[in-house]
């Protein structure tokens, strides 16, 4: 079984969305970001907490689809405990992966689970909301957003 597997996919997607990781943030000592997906309905809140250039953790919480609450799970999952640096340049590769360019899948965890959605233009967006919540808390201002 791998990534580029179907079912296997859609299996990692369901188990992110059913059970996500680090969900719910903290009202204490955390930055967050909310970001809306107009389309679909998603709402999404990223919240990080910096020691440094290190994220401590990062943790998410609102509504959304399947795709847009399995996506910042591994989301989540990916760039707890990265320097701010690694951080970025892995939002960077599930960017590249989702505007379908060359891009590095180690890189990707299993947020690599989600490279079938850049095929599916609607829901292009549910997959890149926290990421493009977690550019701007990492400083750098996400892709054009429907707001
Ligand atoms: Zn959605």
């Amino acid at each position: 079984m791998s990534y580029s597997d179907d079912n296997f996919a859609k299996e990692l997607i369901l188990d992110h969305y059913q059970d996500p990781r680090g969900k719910g943030i903290p009202k204490e000592g955390y930055e967050t970001v909310t970001l809306k997906n107009v389309s679909c309905g998603d709402i999404i809140s990223v919240g990080a907490k910096k020691d440094n250039e290190i994220i401590e953790d990062i943790r998410h919480e609102g509504t959304g689809c399947s795709i847009c609450c399995a996506s910042a799970s591994m989301m989540c999952e990916l760039l707890k405990g990265k320097s701010t640096t690694e951080a970025l340049k892995s939002a960077h590769e599930f960017s590249k992966m989702m505007t379908r360019q060359k891009f590095d899948p180690e890189i990707l965890g299993d947020a690599y689970a989600l490279e079938g959605i850049n095929k599916l233009l609607p829901r292009i967006k549910c997959a890149t909301l926290a990421w493009n919540a977690a550019k701007q808390l990492l400083g750098e201002q996400g892709d054009q957003c429907d707001e």
